[in-house]
């Protein structure tokens, strides 16, 4: 469902580690500083005002929530319960680590009226969790994701495939233990080489190489197709840009402002290429797609009709509101060939 989020970024509070990829303040744009009720209700009230009949959530990103003081998290979240019981705000959501979530922790929070948490988990491996220095193990994540579902808490995972130690067999099996667990959606921020981070150490020593964008394109398309196969949602792929997130800031990786479209347009280039296997010489006199979806299906600069047909300027691209978001059709003179990404496709992750 859509709704409208008023963000609140509390980067790095609370959170007495130093993942070698982390540098908070340049992800979220933000000095992280706690915000006091009366800034809360503030920016509450004027976000109100644009988000006409849309629900408003609050949400607290970018710190560890849940390992600030017992006192800090009850300030922040007690000047939302009266907007919360009058309807005004309908959920809200914090982020925090694996290791500091528990019955406890959890049971509070229901309480406090949070509805959804997300979880740094990034992988599923041991191993890459060590190399990252996240301080925790995959079990702890496996863990904290059952507990915050068995609250009836929404379980937001939050993956970075590419970091040191990863392979992109590694990341689908990531992606396929934290649904297991009960994940309700996941995040995809592939590993990003951020200016004086342990991991542009680690670069500039040359031990570690970040997937390229074009190796993010084609491993997030996987794990993608796997999200929409198990029907989880996939709230979204690549870190936001931002003022503070760019070419000075990102010294290497996958990073695009939109990697998610990329992605997402990939995944219709190979249900093209696939529908269209059988008539390859022949020009399709239009495709149809769901209407949200023409600019992935055409791809930036056409880019996806270009790869398949010369003479692409001649194909009409229409929306059609009755087919479904993974549905394409193309028409040809006397035949119709329709596909589906989820059911039509398959991949092999030892291809990527
Ligand atoms: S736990 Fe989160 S905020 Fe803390 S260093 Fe790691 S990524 Fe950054």
């Amino acid at each position: 469902m859509k709704r409208v989020t008023v963000p609140f970024f509390i980067s790095h509070q609370g959170c007495p580690h130093a993942c070698v990829f982390c540098d908070q303040r340049t992800i979220s744009g933000s000095s992280g500083a706690l915000p006091t009720a009366t800034e809360i209700l503030a920016k509450i009230h004027a976000w109100q005002g644009t988000a006409g009949n849309l629900p408003l959530e609050v949400a607290f990103f970018g710190g560890t929530f849940t390992a600030l003081p017992a006192t800090t998290q009850k300030r922040l979240l007690e000047p939302l319960k009266p907007l919360l019981a009058s309807g005004a705000v309908k959920s809200v959501r914090i982020s925090t680590r694996p290791d500091y979530i528990d019955e406890e922790r959890v049971k509070w929070l229901s309480d406090q009226g949070v509805a959804i948490i997300e979880l740094g988990v990034q992988s599923m491996d041991d191993q890459v969790l060590a190399m990252a220095g996240r301080g925790h193990d995959a079990a702890s994540s496996a863990a904290a994701i059952r507990c915050i579902a068995c609250h009836g808490i929404s379980a937001v995972a939050q993956l970075m495939p590419g970091l040191p130690g990863d392979t992109p067999a590694k990341s689908v099996t990531s992606l396929h233990r934290v649904m297991a667990a009960g994940a309700g959606s996941v995040r995809i921020y592939p590993a990003v080489v951020l200016r004086g981070t342990g991991l542009a150490a680690m670069f500039e020593a040359g031990e570690y190489y970040p997937l390229s964008i074009d190796e993010g394109i084609k491993l997030c398309k996987v794990l993608l197709h796997s999200a929409m196969k198990a029907g989880v949602d996939v709230i979204r792929i690549g870190l936001q840009a931002d003022a503070d997130l760019n070419g000075d800031t990102v010294l290497a990786g996958c990073w695009h402002p939109a990697l998610g479209q990329l992605v997402r347009s990939r995944l219709y280039a190979d249900l093209l290429c696939q529908l269209a296997s059988s008539h390859r010489a022949e020009m399709p006199i239009s495709i149809m797609c769901h209407p949200s979806r023409v600019s992935d299906v055409v791809g930036q600069g056409r880019i996806n009709l270009k790869r398949l047909w010369s003479q692409e300027v001649a194909i009409k691209v229409k929306s059609n509101s009755s087919l479904q978001e993974e549905e394409v059709i193309i028409n040809y003179i006397d035949q119709e060939i329709k596909g589906h990404i989820v059911t039509d496709l398959k991949y092999d992750i030892h291809e990527v």
